[in-house]
């Protein structure tokens, strides 16, 4: 059996950001401190980088304050706010092998799918938030009596910005899009796993002319710089990506100053598939809704329901792809599964393997680690699993496909929504009428019919129940990044 093995250090890419970005200067954490930062390729170190606490997220909040409180950012003309994203938009373009490389190198995940999907969504999302820049507007409102009532449209001021590793670079530009055009202020805290794109991005809105003091970065840790960052009395919002677990913490630490507040939390979405449905569309788009960045989306499709008629070509057609599965170096082109992100991660979704095994669902691929460096996982299949299951409830975050058989319409909704989450979910069948019936049935912020992970820069995504608070992209989050204000004037 292969490993993965790193290529030659010189074709690797350049590291050049590892410390806190505060006011436009570069600055080492004040305590001193350094982590490590890994290639979870080849468990090798790669870079230590700032370890930000308390009073480094307190001199971010106070750059972004200044900048939002009267700096050059709050005077600046709407339309050269989008211009400004443009240009950051551009410069990642120019960069974009280099960065999909420098993704790949601290995520794992394969160069193809860094350079095809990480890099494309995330300069797509910064041009369609630099769109939006000067076409943030209020209402006139006609009022009782003899006044003149219009809304304007603000800014929410100082954002906190909390990201995981899955897709380190896509939800930078989720985040700092609609922040930016909306003229608010950023700290951000990116995940310790995978701090260096958002470093570079950093360098890089510097180089494009953003203000210094407009965007700050703080690498750290959750409970050592995200925590004070949430708790920080000079930030007005908090916007999270991570775990449901997180979000919580989150909702209450921003609770004592009322922060507004979104996360964009996990999921155990439902992906069901019937017997009407185009079949190799319906495998590839399942197979693909579930593996695609080792398992590691929010939104992975981990609850495939495939009706009892094709259940077993289905099934048939899954090991297949999943025995042809190219798994190695991520970096290598042809690679089409990486390994996951750390130890921590690896370790649980092995957790999750044995539990499926124990509570008596059927292993028909993988269960097993790749190879013997690097934490790669086998893609995994286990059909014969019931509603009950560990693995058929609680998020697993790996290449572990659950399939549950069902046999019709009306079982399949209560089913379906029969999940403390409620982030996405989707329906493979030719009948037009029962997936939008279906669709409409389905608690959750996110329906593909017919095809899965779809995202658009323009659409909305977000979570039901304990899946989030709010919406990202489109005009949806932009409206969480403003205040309305209500104007009246007596005539
Ligand atoms: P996580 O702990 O929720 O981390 C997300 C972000 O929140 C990271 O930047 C993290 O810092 C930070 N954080 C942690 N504790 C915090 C606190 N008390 N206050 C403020 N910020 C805090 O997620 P994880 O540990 O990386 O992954 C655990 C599980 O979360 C996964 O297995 C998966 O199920 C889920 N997950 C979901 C998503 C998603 O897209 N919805 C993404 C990643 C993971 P650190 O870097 O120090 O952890
Ligand atoms: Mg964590």
């Amino acid at each position: 059996m292969a490993t993965a093995v790193a290529p030659k250090s010189s074709s690797l890419p350049q590291i050049r950001q590892t410390e806190c970005f505060i006011g436009g200067r570069w600055t080492p954490s004040s305590s001193g401190k350094t982590f490590d930062t890994y290639n979870p390729a080849t468990e090798e170190v790669i870079a230590q980088v700032a370890d930000g606490q308390a009073d480094d997220i307190d001199a971010a909040v106070r750059a972004a304050r200044k900048q939002f409180d009267g700096g050059e950012w709050s005077k600046m003309d709407a339309r050269d706010r989008g211009k400004l994203l443009y240009k950051l938009a551009d410069l990642i373009e120019a960069e974009i092998d280099e960065l999909a490389a420098l993704e790949t190198l601290n995520n794992g995940k394969p160069i193809r799918d860094s350079r095809a999907a990480d890099l494309p969504l995330t300069i797509d999302c910064l041009r369609y938030y630099a769109g939006y820049a000067d076409k943030i507007h209020g209402q006139t409102i006609p009022v009782r009596g003899n006044y003149f009532t219009y809304t304007r449209r603000e800014p929410v001021g100082v954002v906190g910005q909390i990201i995981p590793w899955n897709f380190p670079m896509l939800m930078v530009a989720w985040k700092w899009g609609p922040a930016l055009a909306a003229g608010c202020t950023i700290v951000m805290k990116p995940a310790e796993q995978t701090p260096l794109t958002c470093l570079r991005m950093a360098r890089l809105a510097q180089k494009a002319g953003i203000p210094d003091g407009v965007i700050n970065v703080v690498p750290g840790f959750g409970p050592t710089a995200g925590a004070p960052l949430v708790k920080h009395p000079g930030v007005d919002k908090i916007a999270f990506t991570g775990s449901t677990e997180v979000g919580r913490i989150i909702m209450r630490d921003a609770a004592q100053t009322m922060k507004r507040v979104t996360l964009e939390l996990g999921g155990k979405s439902p992906n069901i598939v019937f017997d009407d449905a185009d079949l190799d569309a319906a495998v590839a788009g399942a197979h693909f809704g579930l593996y695609f960045n080792q398992g590691q989306c929010c939104c992975a499709g981990s609850r495939l329901f495939v009706h009892d008629k094709l259940h077993d070509r289905f099934v048939d057609k899954i090991v297949s792809l999943n025995k042809t599965r190219k798994l190695g170096n991520p970096l290598d082109p042809a690679t089409e599964q990486g390994p996951q992100v750390n130890k921590e991660q690896f370790d649980k979704i092995l957790g999750y393997i044995e539990s499926g095994k124990k509570e008596g669902a059927s292993l028909l691929s993988g269960g097993n680690r790749f190879g013997t460096r690097g934490f790669f996982i086998e893609p995994t299949l286990f059909t014969g699993v019931q509603d009950e299951m560990t693995i058929a409830r609680e998020e697993i975050f790996g290449p572990v496909m659950s399939i549950l058989k069902f046999k019709d319409l009306d079982e399949i909704a209560a089913r379906a929504n029969n999940t403390t989450y409620g982030l996405a979910a989707a329906v493979w069948t030719r009948d037009i009428a029962k997936a939008h019936a279906l669709a409409a049935k389905l608690r959750a912020g996110t329906v593909w019919i017919n095809c899965y992970d779809v995202f658009d820069a323009a659409a909305p995504f977000g979570g039901f129940k304990m899946s989030g608070l709010g919406r990202e992209l489109g005009e949806a989050a932009l409206a969480s990044y403003t205040e309305h204000k209500t104007v009246t004037v007596a005539l």
